[in-house]
């Protein structure tokens, strides 16, 4: 059988069974599921810092005085278009309003 991965023809012992009851095999080797899994893992790991790494990098200071981390776009409007957003800077408004 041929690994659709390596492609190289290997024995059936090389190949684990998708589905034992009726006979299917993976299309990949033992060998390369092992890579695909290890990238996959790796992928996963990546993405996990990535994340942590976001979270860092993506802190928005608003005008209104808060600080909050975005990781989209839609993260900003829905802040901007808050309450607590609105109330906040409503209450600066009225602060320079008294105070001229
Ligand atoms: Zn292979
Ligand atoms: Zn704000």
């Amino acid at each position: 059988m041929e690994c659709t991965k390596c492609h190289n023809v290997k024995n059936f012992e090389e190949f684990s069974y998708k589905n034992e009851n009726e006979k299917i095999y993976y299309l990949y080797c033992d060998l390369c599921r092992k890579k695909t899994q290890i990238i996959q893992f790796k992928y996963k790991e990546k993405a996990k810092e990535n994340y942590n790494l976001k979270k860092i990098n993506n802190i928005v200071e608003c005008e209104c005085g808060i600080t909050y981390v975005c990781f989209r776009n839609y993260h900003i409007y829905r802040h901007i278009n808050s309450k607590k957003h609105k109330n906040l800077l409503n209450s600066f408004i009225n602060f320079d309003t008294k105070n001229k």
